[in-house]
């Protein structure tokens, strides 16, 4: 193999390298529509939550007023028994006002009972119509999620071709120029392999030796940047392999 053909096998690699790292990217990249559509499910979960902590501490206080009116009642009802049973003036007005203070104390809890109640049976509604996805979510998520299971599985499918297509090329420049390029890939990625830009080096912009352009456009053998060590290529004589 010439320096040209290996140099053209190289171009190749950089360029199934690119696309390999593109398509893995995108297979970690999460749409834009999908993201908001997450969003927006975020948001609701995040006002189901506050609405399930109030319905918890309502229901907590729910049980604290039914306990509280029940022990009220008893003791109501223990004062008006003592009252049929009292037999001086001082004794009824002393019931009188403790039966007085209990039914104060009740009424206080009953009102706040029968806010509880109203809130509860408010957030409860709520909390139904937040649970429900409406159809047009719904239907929006679901199109999303197939979208982009279509194109997860399309970018898996040219990821695997693009990995088959590197070890071709890998067989085509024999182990010898494999290992180089390898070792040139692994000490300048993800950009080893960089075409001139003119009489310049278009990953480090260094201008280059009016002698190594002269070189580069030859292709006669490998050449590489003096300032970031790269390879060169002519992209006006040089392309990927086919
Ligand atoms: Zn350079």
């Amino acid at each position: 193999m010439n320096a040209r053909e290996e140099l053209a096998g190289f171009v190749t690699l950089q360029h199934l390298l690119d696309r390999k790292s593109a398509l893995k990217h995108l297979l970690v990249s999460l749409p834009k529509e999908l993201v908001a559509l997450q969003a927006s499910g975020e948001s609701r979960r995040s006002a189901l939550k506050e609405k399930h902590e109030r319905r918890e501490a309502l229901g907590k206080e729910q049980d604290t007023l039914s306990r509280e009116i029940d022990e009220l009642r008893e003791e109501r009802e223990h004062f008006r028994k003592q009252k049929s049973l009292v037999t001086t003036m001082k004794q009824l007005t002393a019931v009188v006002s403790e039966l007085d203070h209990v039914e104060t104390q009740l009424k206080t809890r009953e009102d706040r009972l029968l806010a509880v109640m109203q809130e509860l049976e408010t957030l409860d509604g709520e909390l139904a119509a937040l649970e429900r996805e409406s159809p047009e979510e719904r239907a929006a998520r679901e199109a999303a999620e197939a979208a982009w299971e279509a194109q997860r599985h399309e970018a898996t499918l040219e990821l695997q071709q693009v990995e088959e297509r590197i070890k071709e090329v890998g067989r085509r420049l024999g182990p010898a120029s494999f290992e180089r390029f390898k070792r040139l890939w692994n000490s300048r990625r993800p950009h080893a392999v960089v075409p001139l830009d003119g009489t310049s080096c278009s990953a480090c912009h260094a201008e280059l030796r009016p002698s190594l352009v002269q070189q580069v456009h030859a292709s006669e053998e490998l050449q590489y940047c003096d300032t970031c060590r790269r390879l060169l290529y002519d992209p006006n004589t040089i392309a990927p392999l086919p």
